[in-house]
């Protein structure tokens, strides 16, 4: 391998990051990381450090999952590639189907599409709502609802729904016919209330009068993420979703579930359409599927919107969307690997158990920290949301949440940063002392920033 030196100086050079400056390389040098075991990365110092980010949210099952890599060894040896497009298929990605319908047997979910990745799925996702009430005679449902604060993705189509205006003003104008609601967001919103059920309420009449102005017989669907992740670990009250999913369903409005994060026990739920008690019509998966090993992606669809295009035997019905890589045969075999791994180690019971412990010490943080202005999570997806004034909750300086991960990783553990929030999606297979190790780091990174 090149010298240290060599790789940062055309890191800055040559290479472009996604979310990141290209102009701030030089001065902030992104970490080289080199290796990972277990729940653990290794970084080209040589530091080992525990990976509390999972990757990017989806390596649930560490960096170690044998039966993962093997999967992908042996599929590359016996078909490294073939196409799904009309025609062909493949053993593994047939089967993998039928686990996934097993899978999310409860969702009412039983037909899969596969993608490259979550925001080709939330695409998959947009543009099967749209055909789907073309095939119901209701073409004018073109429309789509999101969450402020939701992040569903980089293409055009989940750009445009995206709730954060860092996403979008660079790329506008977005797709037209697109309207938010506020998040369900404890800590601020609009309704001047900390009262979960009151704000879901809120956000519930703003959904209406919205469908009442627009008109329900244009709006194609709803998408949320059960829990919203990227935009900072957005908890809503239990009630939340159920109503979304009445509202919907009260206007022929399909709901869409964005599971990319959620779906495979993060939330210490199997999935977080689950965890709320709510049925979507279509689910967009990605990233735990194949233990962040291979980039893939799953969209579940339910028998209410399959029927519409299985029993429409016009090229209406046709899917004319799909991916080089739709249905990957080594995708397909990581992701039988890791579905398979995923229960049997029952991920989903260890995120509840560890994701308490860490929502329990976090707490305690908060007590002994003025940078803490609020603590947010479920199972294994938690935020610190830090401020400068917690009586005025002002957003804490970006150099200050900086520094906070700086000396949490000097202490040895990763965190993700985003805007104010410290971001915690450790593997789901962290054991109670993983998780002591990361409340200590976070202690000594949040008294290095300074504060309490
Ligand atoms: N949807 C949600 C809820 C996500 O969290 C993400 C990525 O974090 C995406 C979509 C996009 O997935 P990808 O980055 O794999 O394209």
């Amino acid at each position: 391998m090149r010298e240290t030196n060599f790789l940062i100086e055309n890191n800055a050079r040559h290479l472009w990051h996604p979310m990141a400056h290209p102009a701030e390389m030089h001065a902030t040098p992104p970490r080289i990381i080199n290796a990972g075991e277990g729940v653990e990365i290794v970084d080209i110092h040589g530091k080992k450090v525990l990976d509390a980010v999972g990757g990017l949210w989806n390596v649930n099952l560490g960096y170690s999952c044998e039966p993962v890599k093997k999967a992908i060894r042996d599929q590359l040896d016996d078909l490294p590639y073939y196409s799904t497009f009309r025609g062909t298929t493949n053993s593994p990605l047939i089967e993998l189907s039928y686990e996934l319908a097993e899978w999310f047997k409860e969702d009412g979910l039983s037909r899969s599409f596969f993608t490259s990745g979550g925001s080709d799925s939330v695409e998959t996702c947009l543009r099967l709502a749209r055909q789907y009430h073309k095939l119901n005679g209701q073409p004018e449902r073109t429309k789509f609802v999101a969450l402020k604060k939701g992040y569903h993705g980089t293409h055009f189509g989940g750009a445009s729904v995206n709730g954060n205006s860092n996403f979008r003003r660079n790329y506008e104008p977005l797709l037209p016919g697109v309207f938010h609601l506020p998040a369900p967001y404890t800590y601020r919103n609009p309704f001047a209330t900390t009262d979960g059920a009151e704000i879901a309420r809120g956000i519930a009449r703003l959904f209406e009068d919205e469908i009442a102005f627009q008109g329900a017989d244009t709006i194609a669907a709803l998408i949320m993420e059960p829990v919203l992740g990227a935009g900072g670990v957005i908890v809503p009250h239990e009630t939340f979703m159920p109503l979304m999913r009445e509202i919907c369903d009260r206007h022929g409005i399909l709901l869409i579930a964005d599971e990319v994060i959620t779906a495979f026990g993060r939330t210490g739920a199997w999935t977080g359409s689950r965890l709320w008690g709510v049925k979507p019509d279509l689910m967009s998966t990605a990233k735990a599927i194949t233990n962040g090993y291979y980039p893939f992606g799953a969209v579940m669809i339910s028998d209410k919107v399959a029927e519409a295009f299985e029993t429409n035997r016009t090229a209406a019905g046709s899917i004319g969307h799909g991916y080089t890589y739709s249905g990957h045969p080594v995708g397909a075999a990581a992701a039988l690997a890791t579905l398979k791994e995923t229960k049997r180690l029952d991920v989903a019971a260890n995120a509840g158990a560890r994701g308490e412990e860490l929502m329990a010490g976090l707490q305690a943080l908060k007590a002994n920290h003025d940078l803490i202005g609020d603590v947010r999570g479920k199972g294994l997806m938690c935020a610190l949301e830090l401020v400068s004034d917690q009586a005025k909750k002002s957003p804490a300086a970006k150099d200050v949440v900086q520094k906070v991960q700086d000396a949490a990783y000097e202490a040895g553990v990763m965190v993700r940063t985003s805007g104010p929030n410290v971001i915690l999606s450790p593997p789901l297979v962290i054991t109670a002392e993983d998780v002591t190790r990361i409340l200590s780091a976070l202690d000594a990174g949040l008294s290095a920033a300074g504060g309490k």
